[in-house]
C-alpha cells in the first residue's frame, strides 16, 4: 500500500520536545487499528493524536473519542477536521497531568486508551495512567521496542527489571508486533512496538501497602549486580528473605512479581510503623 499521512499533506514542523514521530504508512495504521478492535460502544481516549493518523480511523468507529494533545499548533487543524464528528472530544492539555476519571460519563463506563506515545514521557505516563487502572478496560501503545521488551520480560531475562514488576503487578501485558523506523516521519533512531496492557480486574497477588511495594521493588533493583540481601540491607534480613522461600544471594532480576509482593508484605508486617522511601 502507498505511504500516506492519513489523507492530507502537512506543513507541520515536527517538534522533538513533544516526541513527534508521525505514522506515515497506511498498512501499519490499519494493523494497529485492527489490534485495538474498536467497538461502537467504546469510550476511547487517544493520547497524542498529532496529525490524526490513528484518530481518523478511530473516530468513525467509536461512540466517544477523547483526544489529548499538548501542542498548540495541532489544535486548530484537529478542530477543523473533526469538530463535526459526534465522537470528537478534544482536550488541549498535558496527558501527564490529566485526571482520567474526569472523562468518565457513567459509573460503569470504562476507558480504552490508545496512543503512539511520545517516547520521552512514556514511562511516567503509564505510571500516571495506572493510578486510574480501575477505570481502564485496556491500553494499546506504540513504545520503543526496548521498553516493550522490558515491560513484558519474565524473571531471569536480562530485560526484566523494575518496570516489568511494576506494570505486571497491575496489568496483563502482551507484545503485539514491531514497527520499523521507516514507518514514521521523521524516523526515530530505534525500533518501535505495539503493546497491549489489560489492567487486572482481580490482581493475582495483592500488596498490603502499595507504597511499600513500590519502594521495596525500587530498592531491590537499586544496584543491578548486587544480591537481594545486599540491596535490601536495612529492610529485611537474610532470614526474613529466606522465610519467603527466596535465596538471599540471588539478584532481583530472578524474583517474580509474586515473590516481590511476599517480600513487601513481610516488610509491612514486621515494620508496621516504618515507611521507607
Ligand atoms: N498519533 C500521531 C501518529 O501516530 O502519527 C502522533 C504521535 S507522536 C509520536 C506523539 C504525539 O503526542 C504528538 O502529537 C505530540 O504533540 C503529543 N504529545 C507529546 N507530549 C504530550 C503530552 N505531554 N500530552 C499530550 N500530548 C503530547
Amino acid at each position: 500500500m502507498a505511504k500516506h499521512t492519513s489523507g492530507h499533506t502537512s506543513s507541520h514542523k515536527h517538534k522533538k520536545q513533544f516526541g513527534q514521530n508521525f505514522l506515515n504508512n497506511g498498512r501499519i495504521i490499519d494493523q494497529i487499528v485492527a489490534a485495538i478492535r474498536p467497538q461502537p460502544d467504546d469510550h476511547m481516549v487517544e493520547i497524542g493524536p498529532g496529525e490524526a493518523a490513528l484518530t481518523a480511523p478511530l473516530i468513525e468507529q467509536v461512540h466517544t473519542l477523547d483526544i489529548i494533545e499538548i501542542d498548540n499548533d495541532l489544535i486548530a487543524p484537529l478542530k477543523i477536521r473533526f469538530a463535526s464528528k459526534p465522537a470528537f472530544n478534544l482536550h488541549h492539555t498535558d496527558a501527564l497531568k490529566l485526571d482520567y476519571a474526569s472523562l468518565l460519563n457513567a459509573s460503569k463506563d470504562k476507558l480504552r486508551i490508545v496512543g503512539n506515545l511520545p517516547y520521552n514521557i512514556s514511562s511516567p505516563l503509564m505510571f500516571h495512567l495506572l493510578t486510574y487502572a480501575q477505570h481502564i478496560q485496556d491500553m494499546h501503545f506504540m513504545l520503543q521496542k526496548e521498553v516493550v521488551n522490558r515491560i513484558t520480560a519474565q524473571p531471569g531475562i536480562k530485560a526484566y527489571g523494575r518496570l516489568s514488576v511494576m506494570i505486571q503487578y497491575r496489568c496483563q501485558t502482551e507484545s503485539l508486533f514491531t514497527v520499523g523506523p521507516e514507518n514514521f516521519t521523521p524516523p526515530p533512531k530505534v525500533d518501535s512496538a505495539i503493546i497491549r496492557l489489560i489492567p487486572h480486574t482481580q490482581k493475582p497477588f495483592i500488596a498490603d501497602d502499595e507504597t511499600t511495594f513500590n519502594n521495596l521493588v525500587r530498592q531491590a533493583f537499586s544496584q543491578k549486580r548486587k544480591t537481594l540481601r545486599n540491596n535490601l540491607k536495612g529492610w529485611l534480613s537474610a532470614e526474613h528473605i529466606e522465610s519467603c522461600g527466596i535465596d538471599p544471594s540471588t539478584r532481583a532480576e530472578t524474583i517474580s512479581v509474586e515473590m516481590f509482593v511476599k517480600l513487601a508484605n513481610l516488610y509491612a508486617q514486621t515494620h508496621p510503623n516504618e515507611h521507607k522511601t
